[in-house]
């Protein structure tokens, strides 16, 4: 249910209960006022009633007095003589009395009684009828035997009408008596009636007569006045005029007790007082004449009260809506809203109190929101270490440039650079130093600009690897220039704890949609040709090529193969011999690896060695090829076998990440050898990489005891003087040096110089690959001290060494020196029958 309903559903009643209440008391002190007005109409009308009766009565006292003292009738009540007073005095009373009726017409009748109450002079209206018989008159019987001069009476008309009687004494005064006689003091009666009908003429006019009943009666019930006329003449029913009222109610006006009472089948409220002389007024007004203004009153009530509550709470329910429905329903909104996603929403409440306050803790709370998913996006969508946007974010930004660009104009192309050799580095290093190099690049790489008109988006994608889109070029050349731009920058100097050190890097370029249709299709591709440009050498740039793929494709499968050839038993060992070039003897073996695979057949090492390399897989190897040679050695001395050392040939990964002493002192322990039985191969190249910095470590292996030979010396354009530094114990010329020593004279030039200055520096000298009688000869001329090659064997399985080490044996006992070792039947490397 909504609020709005619920509030109104509690207002209702709460406003509703008050309001009628007040509506009631309203209509009960209106109800009041009615009655009291209805009642005050029927008192007034009854004061009109009682008064004019008395002012009738009063004027009439007192005009009978006025009348009795009057001369003529003074002198005629005292005339003793019958005669007299017929003849003379009767005359003018007559006439006096003619007069007085002219002045006062309600006087109907003027008369003149005797003592005895028979009537001596009459004046009176033409219609009316003769005066009651003497003695049957009630007022004059009253009169007669009160002690009062006066008394007054009442008489109902046989037509309906009523009539005031005064009757007067008239006595002698004192001093006309002869002696205190109270019969002979009265002297007669004056008599004087008044008509009522003038007076009941006035009542009829009054408005309760008009809507009610205005009666005069004698408290016998008799009606002497009805102003509806009904009841004129006619008996009341005693019920009205004594029983208690059904319903009463207060009676302010200090009269008789007003009420409901029935009257001629209907309820009547009525109103009673009685006056004098013996008259009882009545005025009465119908129910129905006050239940309509009442039920109006109460329908208007009733009215005002439901307009009232329905004001109230109209205005109540708006002013609680903009109180608090309206801000509650801004704040809902803005909950959905927050709800939804829309975290900084505008909050439209600002009141200053709960609701305002509740306002500013969900504004705040989306604020907070907002900090943080701007927080999460950030560390979710960006490499901590450089800042930039990590591989989630770039993958989509691909997915928005490739959607943009299709059907555009423009190229796309996004690049795969990968720094070269950044492994060892970190290795060499240290990790912090490692981040601290990154981040320079990530820096030297952002300063650079893209080409006019288009956009370039730099992201760290992984370890050493950066993803960089470059959008809207005009041309496929101005790929290559941001791609050429990127190397120029990463290969600045980085400065790293005081010293300088020069990274490069390899990166691969893809054009959309020419290479790719697809943001994952067109990284794989960028991704293929960056290892295009490693194999090209490094610190360069190469263009994503079907061709391309197809030998990534086939290095990927064997790096997958070489993975478990290890598992497998795959890998062998062969040895080739190195000999004495003085005398042909036997001076050793150069430990070869083989790899045999069920898919691709031999795999040549030098196809095999640098993927193992790049992969770190050569460290695994590296190990087995040393536990090898170690079991291989032990096992020919334990066959009764003068062994020579083995030259184990060592990558530059075993030395930057093991500690390479360790596991050789610990095999040659294993295997009851010593440090002398093995010498260690690494190429001048990698000696030229790692000597820098690890020099502690070839030291470390030095010190053990181990003599350290430079393989393939000089390609890696080091100086002898330097390689003396190391202290290495022998260098192995390499063979595309022999190979050439008899064709072309500078390389003769060269080789000599190299055996020279190696003898200066007392380093020992072999010369690799070689195939010819004229090579050793000249090699011999040149005092070169060892050589290997096919001239003297081929690398060659365990047991093909082995008999050449009997072979040896023999040879010391003095027969000839191995001059060209005959191989054992075996199959041939890649290498060796090209
Ligand atoms: P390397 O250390 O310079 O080994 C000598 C290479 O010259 C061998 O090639 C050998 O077969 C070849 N060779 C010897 N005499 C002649 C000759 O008269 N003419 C010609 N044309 N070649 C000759 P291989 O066995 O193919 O090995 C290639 C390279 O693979 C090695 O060069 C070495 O750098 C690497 N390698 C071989 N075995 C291992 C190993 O166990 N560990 C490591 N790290 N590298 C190895
Ligand atoms: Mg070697
Ligand atoms: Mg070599």
């Amino acid at each position: 249910m909504r609020l709005q309903l619920k509030l109104a559903l509690v207002l209702v009643p709460l406003v509703a209960g008050p309001v009628l209440a007040l509506g009631w008391v309203s209509y009960d002190a209106l109800r009041q006022d009615l009655e009291d007005t209805a009642v005050q109409s029927l008192d007034t009308a009854l004061d009109m009633a009682t008064q004019g009766l008395h002012d009738l009565m009063d004027a009439a006292q007192a005009n009978s007095a006025l009348f009795a003292a009057a001369g003529p009738v003074e002198r005629y009540v005292r005339a003793a003589d019958d005669q007299e007073r017929t003849e003379l005095l009767q005359a003018p009373l007559l006439k006096l009395f003619y007069q007085y009726r002219a002045a006062y017409p309600e006087y109907q009748e003027i008369r003149l009684l005797r003592p005895d109450g028979t009537t001596d002079i009459r004046v009176a209206a033409s219609d009316l009828p003769d005066q009651l018989a003497a003695g049957q008159e009630p007022g004059f019987a009253l009169v007669q035997a009160d002690p009062e001069p006066i008394k007054v009476t009442l008489s109902l008309e046989a037509g309906g009408g009523g009539a005031l009687h005064v009757y007067r004494r008239i006595a002698l005064a004192d001093h006309y008596l002869t002696r205190a006689d109270d019969t002979l003091r009265t002297r007669g009666y004056l008599v004087l009636r008044v008509a009522l009908a003038p007076l009941f003429e006035r009542l009829s006019a009054l408005p309760v007569a008009a809507s009610g009943r205005l009666i005069l009666a004698f408290p016998g019930g008799e009606v002497l006045f009805d102003s509806s006329g009904i009841w004129a003449g006619r008996q009341l029913p005693s019920a009205l005029l004594h029983s208690d009222p059904v319903s009463a109610h207060s009676d302010r006006s200090g009269s008789r007790a007003a009420g409901i009472r029935t009257w001629d089948d209907s309820p009547w409220l009525v109103r009673v007082r009685f006056s004098e002389p013996g008259v009882l007024a009545l005025a009465a007004l119908p129910e129905h004449s006050l239940a309509t203004p009442l039920r109006r009153l109460g329908l208007a009530t009733l009215t005002m009260t439901g307009f009232a509550v329905l004001l109230l709470t109209t205005v109540l329910i708006a002013w609680l809506r903009r109180l608090v429905l309206r801000p509650l329903a801004v704040l809902r909104d803005a909950a959905g809203r927050i709800g939804a996603g829309e975290l900084r929403t505008p909050i439209d409440v600002y009141s200053a109190d709960e609701i305002g306050a509740l306002a500013a803790a969900v504004r705040a709370m989306g604020e907070d929101l907002a900090d943080r998913r701007e927080q999460i996006e950030l560390l979710a969508f960006h490499d901590p270490l450089t800042g930039l946007p990590n591989r989630r974010l770039i993958r989509e930004l691909l997915g928005a440039c490739v959607a943009a660009a299709a059907g555009a104009d423009g190229y796309l192309a996004v690049l795969f650079l990968d720094l070269d050799n950044f492994k060892q580095i970190n290795d060499a290093l240290g990790h912090d130093q490692g981040d601290e190099l990154l981040r320079g690049v990530a820096q030297r790489l952002e300063s650079v600009s893209a080409p006019p008109a288009s956009r370039v988006h730099l992201s760290r994608f992984g370890g050493d690897e950066f993803l960089i889109i470059a959008d809207r070029l005009s041309s496929p050349d101005q790929a290559a220039d941001v791609a050429q731009a990127m190397l120029d920058a990463a290969v600045q100097p980085s400065d790293l704890g005081g010293a300088e050190y020069i990274v490069t890097a390899s990166i691969g370029i893809t054009l959309y949609p020419r290479d790719a249709a697809d943001a994952d299709g067109l990284i794989r591709c960028a991704d293929l040709a960056m290892y295009g440009a490693k194999a090209m050498g490094r610190n360069t740039l190469h263009f994503f090529s079907a061709e391309l793929d197809h030998r990534v494709a086939a290095r990927l499968q064997m790096e997958s193969q070489l993975r478990q050839a290890l598992g497998r038993g795959e890998l062998t060992l062969h040895y080739q011999p190195i000999v004495h070039l003085e005398h042909g003897r036997l001076a050793g073996f150069e430990a070869l690896l083989r790899w045999h695979n069920q898919v691709l057949g031999w795999v040549p090492p030098g196809e095999f060695i640098p993927v193992a390399e790049e992969t770190g897989l050569i460290r695994e190897i590296g190990r087995w090829v040393l536990a090898e040679v170690c079991r291989q050695l032990a096992a020919w001395r334990l066959a009764g076998l003068v062994t020579v050392p083995v030259s184990v040939n060592v990558s530059g990964g075993q030395i930057q990440r093991e500690s390479l002493a360790e596991t050789v002192s610990t095999l040659l322990a294993e295997h009851g050898l010593s440090a002398a039985d093995i010498h260690l191969e690494i190429t001048e190249s990698v000696l030229m990489e790692q000597t820098l910095h690890d020099t502690g470590r070839l030291q470390a292996l030095r010190a053990l005891g181990l003599a350290i030979h430079i393989d393939d010396f000089g390609t890696g354009y080091s100086s002898l003087g330097y390689l003396q530094q190391l202290s290495v114990d022998c260098i192995k010329i390499d063979r595309s040096f022999v190979a050439r020593l008899c064709t072309v004279d500078g390389d003769r030039t060269l080789v000599t110089a190299m055996i020279t200055l190696a003898h200066a520096l007392h380093l020992r000298v072999i010369a690799e690959g070689v195939e010819t009688a004229d090579q050793l000869a000249v090699l011999r001329t040149l005092n070169c001290d060892l050589g290997q090659g096919y001239w003297f064997a081929r690398p060659a399985e365990a047991a093909v060494a082995a008999n050449l080490l009997r072979m040896a044996a023999r040879e010391a006992e003095g027969s000839p020196i191995i001059r060209r070792a005959s191989c054992a039947s075996r199959p041939r490397t890649a290498s060796e029958t090209s």
